[in-house]
């Protein structure tokens, strides 16, 4: 069936109209209709030649058959961490590193990068920053610029995800101007002030800049629709660009809060709390609706013994739309019929009250530019799966704050349900340093087992850890993250291992993971369970991931003995990514084991090539990725 819809994008400043014409089978050229209908600034990518890194790979692969190399699981074999770097990119990865180290430096970065561009001047400025922190955390300006990275990986075998990482540089004061103005509905009078609503789902000035407390993930805030549009047109280019340099085994990477006002995600995050709420106390069980075995008969005849009417008409009819299957209850909402839009928020989420028998709404009131908003985010999000899974390119949705991740779970699992059915286009992201990160990953297993589609998820750690900590206490209501980095530890040893026995036992090879970490005690946990549950590296159902720049003793190693491994690479001008070097910079002054470890590596290396007469080292790959 074809969506057609007309997105008025409204905007404080900006109007602008724009058409989208989805449909299931109508995305043949997705990318040239989507552009030369939304009319908007291009982004400052030109896109990988499909062809190029391709045709070398196949080049050599007629040539000579791929290296496989063993695996060392001391990660401190340099020669085959650093095979793909020349002996002054180890240099570089030293001197940036060693900086790193210096917590002055950290601390003051950006006051010293202002001096640096005054003095320098803006040529030498970015020179300078290429010999340094540039060069070593980002592969380049464009598409175009950073082919002979994507190459030079490719052919260590390792495979690339690629994130424009471009950001707005944005005042303190302007991003708590967009949060406060993006996060509160227009229809709430109480301004989030209201002492009945969830204390995690309310509004904190001292929060509203997410950049702040050591977040080392990238932050986007609400400025517009207009500009959710160039996000858009940001993220189809990556996924174009993906699509080219990579073929089959490539991903991308979306945040949601991009692509919509991010103040529905919070409203949805507090129905989802309040809809298990609600079903735990008509049905008495403490069990999740999932695993509860509980029909829609059952919550009817439950309702009657609390002596709600349920022969009135709204409610019959709401219990009619409940999803479930033979084994019960799925959910007591329709999500799919919301993502797919033909549902208002305000007509969906309503219950009949045990007070007053009446159907009444679980959800604050939206003004209708907000539900619109909330349409546009979905249209947005189906138009970027379309082309993914038209280009055949896995679309990782990453996770963020816990404010917005119900909602951005729950969505994300109804995107799987409709595009993850004949493979894994659409990946979650779970975060093990929240409470409930093994109970979410169970959940959403069983419910992509009953829906018979593909399950394809990324486990983290978690990126917000500072922030969630103060903010709960500040709210005054309980911590959502694990009390120790232990305790992390052992929630994502125990989500994997459960996940890996899962493939295992399920057997239908409909589950995907990556492990994405720079823990290398977790990577060799993986491993092992592995081996010892009998997945094959190149089965693809377990795969790592690592950004660009950090811990290549890690990555390249995996690849080179054919383990499937992904580099995050970011890229854009110098200018513009420098928020995310600043990040770089603070994630690794934090990671002091982890620095000294790889500065411990790359001497011994750089030792090792200079007494072996080996400083003129020329990287030449011959490994195909898997
Ligand atoms: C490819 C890739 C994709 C990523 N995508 C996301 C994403 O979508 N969303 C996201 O949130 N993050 C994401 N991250 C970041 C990730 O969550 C971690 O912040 C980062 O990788 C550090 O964790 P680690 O396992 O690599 O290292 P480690 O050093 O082993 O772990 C550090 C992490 O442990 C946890 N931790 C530390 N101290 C404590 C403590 N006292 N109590 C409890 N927990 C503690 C924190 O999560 C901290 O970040 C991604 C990372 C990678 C490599």
């Amino acid at each position: 069936m074809a969506i057609v819809g007309v997105v008025r994008a409204v905007s404080k400043s900006t109007k602008i109209g724009i058409r989208y014409i989805l449909g299931t089978t109508n995305v043949k050229s997705p990318f040239i209709s989507y552009h030369s209908s939304v009319r908007l600034k291009s982004s400052p990518t030109t896109v990988v030649s499909p062809d190029a890194t391709v045709d070398t790979a196949r080049k050599s692969n007629e040539e000579t058959p791929p290296e496989r190399d063993p695996l060392d699981l001391t990660f401190e074999n340099t020669q085959a961490a650093y095979k793909s770097k020349k002996t002054w990119e180890l240099v570089r990865g030293l001197l940036v590193l060693k900086l790193s180290s210096y917590p002055y430096l950290v601390e003051n970065h950006e006051k010293l990068l202002g001096l640096a561009q005054r003095i320098l001047g803006k040529r030498l400025f970015q020179l300078l920053m290429k010999l340094t922190f540039y060069g070593h955390f980002v592969a380049g300006k464009d598409a175009q610029d950073i082919k002979p990275t994507i190459e030079c990986l490719g052919s260590f075998g390792v495979k690339s995800i690629l994130d424009y990482s471009a950001e707005e540089d944005l005042s303190e004061e302007e991003a708590k101007e967009a949060e406060m103005a993006s996060c509160i509905s227009a229809a709430d009078e109480t301004k989030s002030k209201d002492p009945s609503r969830m204390k995690q789902f309310q509004v904190y000035e001292q929060f509203a800049d997410r950049r702040k407390y050591n977040v080392t993930a990238r932050t986007y805030f609400y400025l517009s629709e207009a500009q959710c549009e160039r996000n858009v047109d940001t993220f189809l280019k990556c996924i174009d660009a993906v699509a080219g340099a990579t073929k089959s085994t490539g991903l991308a990477a979306i945040k949601m809060t991009a692509l919509g006002r991010p103040q529905v995600l919070i409203q949805l995050s507090e129905v989802i709390v309040n809809t298990r709420k609600y079903f735990k106390e008509v049905t008495g069980t403490q069990k999740n609706m999932i695993m509860s075995n509980v029909k829609p008969s059952y919550i009817e005849h439950k309702l009657d013994d609390m002596h709600v009417n349920t022969h009135q008409d709204e409610v019959v009819k709401w219990l009619q739309q409940m999803d479930y299957d033979k084994k019960g209850l799925m959910n007591i909402f329709s999500w799919s019929d919301l993502v797919d839009m033909n549902y208002v928020l305000s007509e969906l989420f309503k219950v009949p009250s045990i007070k007053t028998g009446r159907m009444e709404p679980l959800i604050r009131a939206l003004t209708d530019e907000e539900e619109e908003m909330f349409k546009n985010m979905m249209r947005r999000l189906h138009y970027i799966a379309q082309v993914a899974r038209e280009k055949d390119v896995r679309v990782m949705i990453d996770a963020e704050q816990t404010y917005f991740q119900p909602a951005i779970s729950r969505i994300t699992m109804e995107l799987m349900r409709k595009y993850n059915k004949e493979k894994a286009i659409i990946f979650n992201t779970y975060q093990c340093y929240l409470k409930e990160a093994y109970n979410n990953v169970v959940l959403d297993l069983e419910l992509a087992k009953r829906q018979g589609i593909f399950f394809g998820a990324k486990l983290v750690r978690g990126a917000y850890m500072e922030q969630e900590r103060l903010r709960a206490k500040q709210g005054g209501y309980e911590d959502p993250i694990n009390p120790t980095y232990e305790a992390t530890s052992d929630m994502y040893e125990r989500t994997l291992n459960e996940i890996m026995h899962q493939i295992i036992t399920r057997g239908d090879r409909k589950i995907a993971i990556m492990v994405a970490t720079h823990n290398e005690d977790t990577v060799r946990f993986t491993v092992n369970k592995m081996k010892e549950l009998g997945i094959k590296p190149d089965e693809k159902l377990v795969c790592f991931g690592q950004l660009y720049g950090m811990c290549d003793q890690i990555s390249f190693p995996l690849g080179q003995s054919g383990y499937s491994v992904y580099k995050y690479v970011p890229y854009g001008p110098v200018q513009e990514v420098l928020p995310y070097l600043s990040r770089r910079a603070r994630e690794n002054s934090s990671l002091l084991s982890k620095l000294n470890k790889e500065r411990y590596l790359l001497r011994t290396e750089i030792i090792r090539r200079i007494k072996s007469g080996q400083v003129f080292h020329t990287p030449k790959g011959n490994y195909t990725p898997v």
